[in-house]
């Protein structure tokens, strides 16, 4: 394959040949697909057509102004997308179990209790995958809310997706960005997921990790194998929502758990074991689909533990249900879209700007997906930034040198000229301001 591949899964489910599986590669920590385009003697080339990755295939602008262009009163925002109504709330019932404010979950359920959807494909727990999770399709309210929560390891499709196609019924997907834009591809490419997927709801998503992610924290800070059960999302007293912990629970019942602030939030900032494809990825708020929903990262809605989803509109339909289901235990307040974009500030300055200085390499020995960028100077502090974020990322692809101390170390002087250059934008900043006050005064 000479493109990048995150293992969704999606060409695994439409070859009609049924040639191409998923197999979980210990080596890389993700799904990885048998066979593809160029090792088939068919060559129908469904599988390089539905696939996200493929720099030929339609990107989000031109899906997502298909969808969404001809809807009146819609608006349109460079990162955004396409939005209708962009909102703030949570579910009552739902938040203590979900991500978030648990509006997902409320929607999905609510949806299957109106008989607008026969089933629901989500990512829920399941100890036989690798993973410790996997897609399913939910069909009662109790697997919907078995689902709820947060799986940042990197999930495939392929089972539930020929589930789908094997059974009439209409159904909503909860999808990444990278893989609401696959399942559009797919849709365009075979009639019965046309008819059959009848909402995709993405998650904004900064960045995807391989299993070594969590190898490498459970060795470091229990000194243990791959645990039997993973909450990534559990709300911990006495901390803000942005200060979750993940939860590690192995066998005998022996529970690991890791703070956000003290454990988490460094690894997952510089990008270890980040999968490489998330470093060409330029959609933030899931253009494809038709709502996104993310964390509440705003200072009036972080403080709360109990946790806050954001929630962007663009299909009609969705909006229509949101006004019918006020009677439900739900709090729901629009917020200005600055506020949403303000929200996920971190992600877009990786997704819209760091992108841009991979994407300039000619020399990659992959196909590379063009990226939008929001920023047209370019900044060597940036440019630092994502020239070491994308060496921690190699130097962590198949783990982290068993997880030795001296990997650990490396990664530390990577990143010193990195943290300097920061420290070195954040005193200038204060200065450049009184320039610029200074010189509109005048
Ligand atoms: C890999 C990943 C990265 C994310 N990054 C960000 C971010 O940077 N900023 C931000 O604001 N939000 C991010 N989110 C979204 C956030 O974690 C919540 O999912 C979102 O706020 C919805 O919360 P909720 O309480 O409404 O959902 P819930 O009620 O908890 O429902 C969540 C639903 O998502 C499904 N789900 C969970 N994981 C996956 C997955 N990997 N693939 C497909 N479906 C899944 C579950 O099955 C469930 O149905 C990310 C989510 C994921 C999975
Ligand atoms: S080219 Fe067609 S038959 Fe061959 S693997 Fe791809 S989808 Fe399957
Ligand atoms: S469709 Fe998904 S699994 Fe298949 S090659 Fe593309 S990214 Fe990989
Ligand atoms: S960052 Fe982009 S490519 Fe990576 S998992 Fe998220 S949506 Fe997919």
């Amino acid at each position: 394959m000479n493109h990048l591949c995150l293992g969704c899964g999606i060409c695994a489910a439409i070859c009609p040949q049924e040639r191409i599986r998923m197999v979980f590669s210990a080596r890389d920590g993700y799904f990885i697909p048998t066979a593809g385009f160029e090792d088939c003697e068919i060559a129908c080339g469904l599988c390089e057509r539905v696939c996200p990755f493929v720099p030929e295939n339609p990107g989000p602008v031109d899906i997502a102004g298909q969808l969404f262009a001809k809807i009146p009163s819609i608006q349109k925002d460079d990162v955004l997308g396409y939005y209708l109504q962009t909102l703030a709330g949570y579910s009552t019932e739902h938040r203590p179990k979900s991500a978030s404010g648990g509006l997902l979950t409320w929607i999905l359920e609510t949806l299957l209790r109106r008989g607008e959807i026969d089933g629901a494909v989500c990512v829920g727990p399941d100890p036989k995958s690798p993973l410790l999770f996997d897609f399913r399709i939910c069909r009662s309210v109790e697997d919907i809310r078995a689902c709820s929560g947060s799986c940042y390891q990197p999930v495939e499709l392929s089972r539930a997706l020929r589930q789908v196609l094997a059974q009439d019924g209409r159904y909503a997907v909860v999808a990444l960005p990278c893989v609401a834009r696959g399942l559009r591809l797919a849709m365009r490419s075979n009639d019965q997921l046309q008819a059959r997927i009848h909402m995709i709801f993405g998650l904004v998503c900064g960045q995807m990790k391989s299993r070594h992610f969590i190898e490498y924290l459970v060795h470091k800070y229990a000194a243990r194998d791959y645990p039997s059960r993973i909450c990534f999302r559990h709300k911990r007293s006495n901390h803000p929502a942005s200060d979750y912990a993940y939860r590690f629970v192995w066998e005998n019942r022996r529970i690991l758990d890791l703070g956000w602030t003290e454990d988490i939030a460094r690894p997952w900032g510089e990008r270890w074991f980040t999968l490489e494809a998330c470093d060409y990825c330029d959609d933030v708020f899931a253009e494809c689909a038709d709502a996104a929903f993310m964390d509440a990262w705003l200072p009036q809605y972080a403080a709360d533990l109990r946790g806050h989803s954001l929630l962007l509109v663009r299909n009609p339909l969705v909006g229509k249900i949101l006004p019918r289901m006020q009677d439900a235990p739900l709090t729901l307040e629009p917020i200005d879209r600055w506020a949403m974009l303000a929200s996920q500030s971190g992600l877009i300055h990786q997704k819209r700007i760091l992108t841009a200085y991979h994407g300039a390499s000619p020399h990659h020995p992959k196909r590379i997906p063009g990226i939008r960028t929001s920023r047209r100077k370019r900044r060597p502090d940036h440019k630092l930034e994502a020239w070491t974020k994308a060496r921690i990322r190699v130097l962590t692809r198949f783990g982290i040198l068993e997880h030795s101390r001296a990997g650990e170390r490396r990664i530390k002087l990577l990143s010193i000229p990195w943290s300097m250059a920061r420290l070195l934008a954040g005193l200038a900043r204060p200065i450049r301001r009184r320039i610029r006050n200074q010189i509109s005064r005048d």
